[in-house]
């Protein structure tokens, strides 16, 4: 039976335990497994390679995100590595302009050193991301929409160009999840998630996910994770599957506030600048709404230069200061010295992380409560 979405994200995967009946997966505390003989065991043998919680989370990923093969990791960023891992030295990666800081980093200052290279551009600009095509580019690597400035990619037209130079196309979804954005059927080859952020949605897990539809993809990254050794714990994947449970509820209610706020600023003689895709005054307003069901919960804004940003930050009460996105709670950020400090002021500056810029990960609050709170931070920080 093939299950609409909000089906999928509760049975999706594998729906309960075979053995016993229990409606939730156990966690298979487990390093190792009996072999009845030399060279028959009953489909496991050692918890890095597989393990029952971890094979659950990554079918169930795979379901979700329209693809065939699951991955999890210790972290967004063990994922990461080993997607990376797929290439050589010589190899060179196109990657979107504000990216996650630490997708920066691992590139910049670690798989440079064995001779990966990378080209940042605004794959929002498709002559330039055909432009920056040549032989040794291997792998177009997109966010959409983009952290922090929200940046919308047109994945299908990104998609084409990629295949038709024989490249990957390698998308990280974190910021809509498979419930508002499936980009394997927008084409991409790879999907990467941090699963710490909407996934799990609980700001209590860190961790890490990758879905392919192409079995021999699938064939090298397991092989990868299962060499380089970054998994998810089978404790850590059962909250990561308890989580997604209500992926669809609380995806639903995080849009409608980030809705209502993005309106809210727009609309408030306090802001500069406000970015959010679901808006229609936004740049990336028609390629969103083409291939993602809504603007997501991640909104970012630039005060008047009449109020000072540092006294906002100490001025809220309800809403948290702090690294992550995509908890219940809502939280903010300030990405040039915290989410995207890996990144030189000089790069930074160019493509619009000011020092100004304000991120806020809309929580599922009541709407009224968390404008109250910016409002009020807001006019604490008016300068003189
Ligand atoms: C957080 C994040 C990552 C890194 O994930 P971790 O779980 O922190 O390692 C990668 N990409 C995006 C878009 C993120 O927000």
């Amino acid at each position: 039976m093939s299950l609409k979405r909000n089906s999928l994200i509760i049975h999706g995967g594998v729906d309960g335990d075979e053995t016993t009946g229990a409606v939730n997966i156990p966690i298979y505390q487990t390093s190792t497994y009996k072999q009845d003989g030399l060279g028959e065991n009953r489909g496991w043998e050692y918890s890095r390679t597989g393990n029952p919680t971890r094979d659950a989370l990554e079918k169930l990923i795979a379901d979700l995100e329209e693809g065939k093969y699951g991955l999890a990791f210790a972290s967004g960023l063990a994922a990461i590595n080993t997607v990376l891992s797929l290439f050589k030295s010589g190899d060179k990666l196109v990657v979107s302009s504000n990216i996650y800081g630490g997708t920066f980093r691992i590139l910049d200052n670690v798989f440079k050193n064995f001779g990966i290279t990378y080209e940042i551009v605004d794959t929002s600009d498709e002559e330039a991301v055909e432009q920056a095509i040549d032989s040794d580019v291997k792998a177009v690597y997109v966010e959409s929409p983009a952290n922090p400035l929200l940046t919308v990619t047109d994945i299908e037209a990104v998609a084409k160009i990629a295949h038709k130079h024989n490249l990957l196309l390698i998308v990280d979804n974190t910021f809509l999840t498979p419930y508002l954005q499936r980009p394997l059927s927008l084409g991409a080859d790879i999907v990467i998630h941090s699963g710490t952020k909407y996934l799990g949605g609980h700001s209590d897990t860190v961790s890490g996910l990758v879905v392919v539809k192409d079995e021999k993809l699938a064939d090298r990254l397991y092989y990868l994770q299962n060499s380089i050794g970054g998994v998810l714990p089978p404790f850590d994947s059962f909250l990561i599957i308890r989580g997604i449970k209500t992926l669809g509820v609380r995806m639903d209610r995080h849009q409608e506030n980030a809705t209502k706020i993005a309106k809210w600023l727009q609309e408030s003689p306090y802001i500069e600048k406000v970015y959010y895709p679901g808006l229609e005054s936004d740049e990336g307003y028609e390629i969103q709404k083409k291939q993602a069901d809504g603007g997501g919960a991640m909104i970012s804004f630039v005060l008047k230069p009449e109020y000072d940003y540092r006294v906002f930050f100490k001025s809220l009460k309800l809403i948290t200061l702090a690294e992550s996105l995509g908890g219940v709670e809502s939280l903010v950020c300030h990405p040039a010295s915290m989410t995207h400090a890996a990144i030189p002021r000089e790069i930074r500056e160019k493509v619009g992380i000011v020092d100004e810029l304000i991120r806020f990960s809309v929580g599922i609050e009541d709407a009224e409560d968390l404008i109250l709170d910016l409002e009020q931070a807001i006019l604490a920080s008016k300068k003189g």
